[in-house]
């Protein structure tokens, strides 16, 4: 039977579901935005690495199959639209003998989930310099197939793909959503007037806002959220830049991107970062250190300053500022990371616009863990991080393919598209 699915969210998450929805599923599917354009937020803030699954524990199964299965799925999606995707690989660095022992270790990882031995490499120091010249480094793992992607283009792309027969409707900020005579009612402002749109099934794929509409749903606070705002600096000026992404051994195993990195861009530029900073919601971006402060005191829930406790107690907030400032200073940064290599000193860094993450909290601190919570007829997709842009086009097939084994929604009358077609036939 012909259902109505209305997804709050035009990111990579929500335009890859309507993808799947529209090919394998019997429904009429509606996006909704509060910008009036697709891959308005983190989907083209990112730094757009497809990456490979090296450095992630095995354990953590669900990212490391989708980064496996959407790996192709993007390069298809490049080739057929013209857009590149420049496999430029990654050197992940150590300097000590303890951070050779964690490169072996990310070796087996490498293996474990997957990857082929001709995919990875150990180097020894000389061999890293023919790369890195006069680096200190004394050894690096190779991972040779990360890409280099611009992952809002590409997200346009799709969303172009899908348009003939999936609905738009922009500028609609979605500020609640309940239910009414069997139907998902979600409202929101319009052009500044209240508005609101009724489904048999909603999908909450909103990235840095899905969490409060989820709250909002449930009349909770809980639980509790940070907003990290992370900066990227293009490197420029008369200083040479090698054309592979490099990353140290993270310092802190579970935020793998929090140690500053070296980005290869499409657009034939190149990034240092993160600097980060706090951020009082999902979308605000320029306000200052002291206003976010203030704000976060003045309206955070009680679930947040739960959380916030929790994250103090796990030791997580005196760590970042132990390590000081090269978290917050981009002079400090490329300091630091003037070890792995010595001539960045010379490049000017010009300020990028910013990023935002969102990490749920519980007792432990942060939430690692993507979060599938379904009240009534809505599926928030909470914590939207770890499997991030590299892993969408197999998430969300992942997540149509449980709506329609929970009955939820009913198989499509044929294959639509004749994009992606590698997954519905394995
Ligand atoms: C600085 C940075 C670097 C990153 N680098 C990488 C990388 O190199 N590789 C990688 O794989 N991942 C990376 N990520 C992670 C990746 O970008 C995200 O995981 C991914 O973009 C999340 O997609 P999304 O669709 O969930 O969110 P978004 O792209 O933010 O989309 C959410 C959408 O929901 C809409 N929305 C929100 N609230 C509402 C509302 N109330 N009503 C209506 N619409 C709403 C927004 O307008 C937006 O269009 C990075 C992230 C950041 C911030």
């Amino acid at each position: 039977m012909m259902r109505q699915v209305s997804i709050i969210g035009a990111g990579v998450l929500g335009v890859s579901i309507a993808f799947w929805l529209s090919d394998l599923t019997d429904s009429e599917v509606t996006i909704l935005d509060r910008e009036s354009e697709p891959a308005k937020h983190s989907t083209s803030r990112n730094t757009g690495v497809v990456h490979r699954p090296f450095f992630l524990p095995p354990e953590a199964k669900a990212t490391v199959e989708s980064w496996i299965k959407s790996y192709d799925l993007w390069r298809e999606l490049a080739m057929k639209k013209g857009l590149k995707f420049e496999v430029n690989g990654q050197l992940e660095v150590a300097k000590n003998d303890a951070e050779i022992s964690v490169l072996r270790k990310h070796q087996e990882w490498a293996r474990l989930n997957g990857m082929r031995d001709d995919e990875i490499a150990y180097l020894e120091g000389n061999d890293l310099r023919r790369l890195l010249p006069e680096s200190l480094a004394e050894g690096a793992l190779m991972s040779v197939n990360e890409a280099n992607v611009n992952y809002g283009e590409l997200v346009e792309e799709l969303f172009r793909e899908i348009s003939g027969s999936v609905k738009f409707v922009g500028g609609f900020k979605a500020e609640s959503v309940s239910e009414r005579g069997g139907k998902v009612v979600v409202g929101g402002l319009l052009g500044g007037s209240r508005y609101e749109i009724e489904s048999d099934l909603v999908i909450n794929a909103a990235g840095n806002g899905s969490l409060s509409i989820y709250r909002r749903m449930k009349g909770t606070g809980e639980p509790g959220e940070i907003h990290v705002k992370a900066r990227y600096w293009r490197l420029e000026g008369s200083c040479s830049l090698p054309r592979i992404n490099v990353f140290t051994v993270p310092k802190y195993e579970k935020f793998p991107f929090l140690d500053p990195h070296y980005i290869v861009r499409v657009d034939g530029t190149f990034d240092l970062g993160p600097t980060v900073s706090l951020s009082y919601d999902g979308f605000d971006y320029d306000s200052g250190s002291m206003e976010v402060i203030m704000r976060l005191i003045l309206h955070s829930s009680l679930g947040d300053l739960k959380g916030y406790l929790s994250l103090l107690k796990s030791g997580m907030l005196s760590l970042l500022l132990r390590d000081g400032l090269r978290m917050f200073s981009s002079e400090h940064m490329r300091r630091f990371f003037s070890w792995v290599m010595p001539w960045i000193k010379r490049c000017e860094l010009v300020a990028k616009p910013p990023g935002i993450m969102h990490y749920l909290l519980n007792e432990q601190g942060i939430d690692q863990q993507v979060r599938i919570e379904e009240v009534g007829q809505t599926l928030h997709v909470l914590n939207y991080d770890a499997p991030g842009a590299t892993g969408a086009p197999y998430f969300s097939y992942y997540i149509v393919r449980l709506l329609l084994d929970r009955g939820y929604l009913s198989p499509g009358k044929g294959l639509r598209y004749e994009l992606w077609r590698t997954l519905p036939g394995s």
